[in-house]
Order: structure tokens, then sequence, then C-alpha cells
């Protein structure tokens, strides 16, 4: 029977990423075309929290989940989470793995698939079962100007797929879930890392940009730090996250954690505003799922005109200060 293997990640807040939920519906559509082969998860968390999830397994189409226990593990650890994957791997023997594209699942599947000496279709945007019953993975190529569907000749398969990419499923799948723990075979691993405590950089965790209804972005026609000031200040004012472009990122105006794009995030606001943002394609395919999307941009001729439900031709300098006004009277 084979098994689609999902990894259940816990954010530092102890929930659930919702990319497994995400990943999940999409799993039940590939185990139907691999004759309904199991989807199982494996969640690695502290003493007790799995408890806590159960259900969200239960309502989620999981037929076994996984789980791996232990106080020590109550941070993400690269040595310590890939042990007990790679364990659990070797011993349930998955044909395809998916893990979120997050911050974690980029640490964690890279080193497993390296480990277990197979390959990882990284950022896909689709998955499939071909006819011959191989994982078909497709990803952005060349810049975003070609699509690639990549089969990987070794088992398993494995792909990360980022955050808001699939669609959790609209209602429950209700499954007589089993639940299985495992003991941790981690005593005899010396971390070289040791966990002291989280820094929250800037006002958007990735979770809070994942989740954000409001995105305020700023690009490269912010041109300095006073650009992103503004930028933030009116941000703040419409209770707005705030997230940059590359060409930003790359000046150094804003960390890579908020860069938006095909090498950023994949984000779905119900507003979207892209400040002194050109519009290339690769910004783009990050973004232009969002409800509605707003430009404010010097050139009139600016691409992000095209893909905008209201755009308005002026200098981001004058017209941040003047709608930060203006809606707090
Ligand atoms: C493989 C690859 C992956 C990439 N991945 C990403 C990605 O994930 N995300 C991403 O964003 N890019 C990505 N890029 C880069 C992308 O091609 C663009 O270079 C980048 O998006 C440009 O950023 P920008 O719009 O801020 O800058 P620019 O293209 O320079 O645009 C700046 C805009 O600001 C306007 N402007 C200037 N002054 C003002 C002002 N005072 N007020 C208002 N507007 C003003 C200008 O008219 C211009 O349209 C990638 C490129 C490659 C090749």
């Amino acid at each position: 029977m084979s098994n689609i293997l999902l990894y259940a990640e816990v954010t530092k807040e102890n929930f659930l990423h919702t990319v497994l939920f995400e990943l999940a519906y999409k799993a039940q559509e590939l185990s139907k075309k691999l004759d309904n082969a199991d989807v199982s998860a494996l969640l690695i968390c502290k003493t007790g929290l799995a408890e806590e999830f159960k259900e969200a397994f239960i309502n989620s189409g999981f037929d076994y989940v996984y789980i791996a226990e232990d106080d020590r593990l109550a941070n993400y650890s690269t040595e310590l989470y890939s042990k007990i994957a790679i364990d659990i791997i070797k011993e349930i023997k998955p044909e395809i793995i998916l893990v979120g594209a997050t911050t974690q699942g980029r640490d964690l599947a890279p080193r497993i698939s390296a480990s277990l000496h197979t390959g990882l279709t990284a950022d896909c945007t689709g998955l499939d079962i071909n006819e011959k019953g191989q994982l078909a993975a497709t990803r952005p190529t060349f810049g975003g100007k070609l699509m690639a569907t990549i089969l990987c000749k070794t088992m398993p398969q494995m792909a990360t797929v980022r955050p808001k990419v699939f669609k959790p499923a609209p209602e429950n799948i209700v499954k007589d879930t089993k639940f299985i723990y495992i003991k941790p075979d981690i005593d005899n691993i010396k971390t070289k890392v040791e966990f002291i405590e989280f820094v929250k950089g800037l006002n958007t965790s990735i979770n809070e940009l994942d989740s954000a209804q409001i995105i305020v972005a700023g690009g490269k026609g912010l041109k300095n730090e006073a650009g992103f000031e503004l930028l933030k200040n009116f941000a703040e004012s419409i209770g707005g996250c705030v997230a940059a472009s590359r060409g930003a990122v790359d000046m150094g105006l804003a960390p890579v954690d908020i860069q938006i794009g095909q090498t950023g995030k994949t984000v779905t606001p119900k507003l979207y505003i892209a400040c002194g943002i050109s519009g290339a394609i690769q910004h783009i395919v990050g973004m232009q799922e969002s409800d509605k999307i707003i430009a404010i941009n010097t050139d009139a001729k600016a691409p992000i005109f095209d893909i905008c439900d209201c755009g308005y031709v002026g200098d981001a300098f004058e017209i941040l200060p003047k709608l930060t006004k203006e809606l707090n009277p």
C-alpha cells in the first residue's frame, strides 16, 4: 500500500501551520490517483501537545499520524527533527513526502532528501500523479518564464509547497485517524545550535504575513529608509503588514523574510497595496491572487497597473503621508 507523508509543522506559538491543511487537501486528490494511498502526517512537538491537534487531524482526512513528543523538541532543531523524520521515513517508506516551504520546511526537507539520497522539488505550484503513478511536481523555472514538471527517479519523491499555493478542503474530511506514538531516538545527537529566544523582526513574522488581510508592500521606488518609514507608518495606521519587492530587499530596505514573489512568499490578502513596485512577473506571481490590488507608482506605464484594481500615478513620498493623515484624522 502506498503512503503519502506530510510534515505537520508546529509554529512557535504552538499551532499547526496552516500549510498542513492545504497540503492535506491536495494529498487527498493525489491519494485517489494512487488507489487510495494512505495519507499520513508526521508531528514532532513537545510532550503533551499532540493531544490538542488530534481533532484537526481527524477532520483533515489523515489515515495515520506519527507523533514524536519530547520536551527537547519544544523548539525546532535541524539535527533533532531531521533525525526523527529520517528514522520514521525509513520505517514506513512513504512514496511521497510533502513539506510546507516555510522557513522550517525549507531547512528540514533538503536535509532529509540529502540523507536519503533522493530528489526534492522545491517551491512547487502544482502536484499531480502521472500515468505511471509518479509524482509530477510543477514549478516555475527560468525566472518564471517557463513551468517545469519534474519527476523524481528515486524514492521517496519529495516536494515543498509554499503556504497559500493550494487551498484547504472546503469542509471537513473526517477519517478514523490512527495516532501512533514513536519514541524519538535522539539521546546521542549533539546539537550544534542552542535555542535561546525568539526575537521578532519588523512587525511581520512569517505567519502574520501568511494570514494578513491587508499588506502594504514597498519597492525600489521608496528609495531609502525614510521611504520605508512612510510605508510602515501607513501600514500601521490601517492595520496592515509590511512586505517588500526583491528590489527593496536587495537595496537593504527590508529583510528577505518579507519579500513577496517567486523567490519570496505567496500571499492572498483581501487588500494588497503596492508602492513604488514596477510589477515584474517574479513579483506578480506572489501576490496576484489578492482580492483587491492598489498600486501607487510615478510611471503610468508600469506593468503593475495592468493587474491592479485601482491605480494612482504619483509620488509615494507625497501620497503615503497624505493617506496616513486622511485615514487617521
Ligand atoms: C529568478 C528571479 C527571481 C526573482 N524573484 C523575485 C521575487 O520573489 N520578488 C520580487 O519582487 N522580485 C523578484 N525578482 C526581481 C524582479 O525581476 C524585479 O527586478 C523586482 O521585482 C523589481 O523590484 P521593484 O519593483 O521594487 O523595482 P523596480 O523594477 O526598479 O521598480 C521600481 C518602481 O518604482 C517606481 N517609482 C520610482 N519612484 C517612485 C516614487 N517616488 N513613488 C512611486 N513609485 C516610484 C518606478 O516607476 C518603478 O516602476 C526576481 C528576479 C529573478 C531573475
